[in-house]
């Protein structure tokens, strides 16, 4: 499966997005993959240095060098859950 970005979330308006991708081998709709919905922030940007798991609360941030945090983020996920972002 080939799972894309919807469309808010390709443009970085992740708080837009309902949570539905595409699946481009399937021509379906499909869950969205973008790491977002399965993170929180601590505010609402995806900019945000630090993040939360909804899954298993396991949490991060990269306050010291202030760049964002999304491979942190696609680790776990990949790591903790089997999700590839
Ligand atoms: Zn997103
Ligand atoms: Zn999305
Ligand atoms: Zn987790």
């Amino acid at each position: 499966m080939t799972a894309v970005l919807s469309p808010d979330c390709a443009a970085g308006k992740c708080t837009a997005c309902p949570g539905d991708g595409w699946d481009a081998d399937q021509d379906a709709v499909a869950p969205c993959p973008c790491a977002c919905h399965h993170v929180t922030h601590s505010v609402k940007t995806w900019e945000s240095y630090s993040w939360r798991c909804k899954t298993c609360g396991e949490g991060g941030n990269d306050y010291e060098t202030k760049e964002w945090a999304q491979d942190d983020v696609n680790q776990h996920l990949g790591i903790e859950h089997g999700i590839k972002p």
